[in-house]
């Protein structure tokens, strides 16, 4: 969940997880449906289709048991070397280093790095730099102790190196200049054109093949029709786009392959991407007022 998501973000979602699927055991045997359900809306649906398939194999081939070891849970799907670091030093207090957001920021500047930390040369200098850091005992700690470090006092922007604990040791010069970064890809717009049908009480939706997939989301349609009004317009970001999503009435038909007619009871309990969940909500509100409900 912790992968490109803050602490912050996760932790509404973490006790439910833990609640839904307690172990290895109960997340390898549930269907991908109900992962989907218990994850939507913390976004990056790949996550949960590697931890779902991860559950699978520590079940079938290593006994419901997650190894101690990195370099065996970096087999499993999901899990780079980050991830799988990241869980041998907090949950195992192994020996090994972590470089993420904060403490490449703070180990870029604490070794005046002036290479990009994108850069493959620049990662591998952050990762035996932080190999040559991390200590036999208390690892967990220390770890911890750098990513707290990079969190509240080496921050972005301006660090508070009046406050450092290690600034008699910090080589960085112009520290408010690192660490350097490729220049971010500027945002691409892109428009999204769905349908809304409703018919007595039951909506159609269709089934994602690609994005979300798995998951169910308003009916596709190619372009915008000429003559239906446009019912909803919201936005949502996605990877390096900024996604319109446009909403047009659309008149019950018979359901494609893909499409379904479910219930209104039964769409809290199906896995839908939050832009989905969100204009069906307003659109469903919309048809209320309509009808003075
Ligand atoms: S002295 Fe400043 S730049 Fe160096 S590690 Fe501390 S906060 Fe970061």
């Amino acid at each position: 969940m912790l992968q490109q998501t803050q602490v912050a973000t996760v932790i509404p979602y973490y006790g439910p997880w833990l609640a839904r699927f307690p172990d290895f055991a109960a997340l390898a045997a549930a269907p991908e449906s109900d992962v989907l359900h218990a994850w939507q809306g913390l976004g990056y649906y790949a996550r949960a289709r590697n931890l779902h398939a991860a559950a699978k194999i520590v079940v079938a081939q290593h006994g419901g048991i997650f190894s101690a070891s990195p370099l065996e849970t970096r087999k499993l799907p999901g899990l780079g070397r980050y991830s799988a670091n990241a869980v041998a030093t907090f949950a195992f207090d192994q020996p090994v280093p972590i470089v993420e957001a904060n403490t490449a920021r703070l180990l870029a500047r604490l070794s005046n790095l002036q290479l990009r930390i994108d850069s493959g040369k620049g990662q591998e200098l952050l990762w035996s730099l932080a190999a040559t850091l991390v200590p036999k005992r208390n690892a967990r700690i220390h770890n911890s102790a750098l990513m707290d470090l990079g969190a509240l006092v080496c921050t972005a922007g301006q660090p508070n190196c009046a406050a450092c604990p290690v600034r008699s040791f910090c080589a960085a010069e112009d520290p408010a200049a690192l660490p350097l970064k490729k220049p971010r890809a500027q945002l691409k717009q892109l428009t999204e054109f769905h349908g809304f049908v409703s018919d007595d009480g039951r909506v159609l939706l269709e089934q994602s093949r690609d994005r979300w997939r798995g998951m169910w989301m308003l009916p596709r349609l190619a372009a915008p029709p000429a003559a239906a009004p446009l019912l909803h317009r919201s936005h949502f970001p996605f990877t390096h786009h900024r996604v319109r999503l446009e909403v047009f009435a659309g008149t019950p038909t018979r359901a494609l392959r893909s499409q379904r007619w479910f219930a209104l009871e039964e769409v809290a309990s199906i896995p839908l991407p939050s832009p989905h969940r969100r204009a069906l909500t307003d659109l469903l509100d919309q048809q209320d007022a309509g009808r003075g409900i």
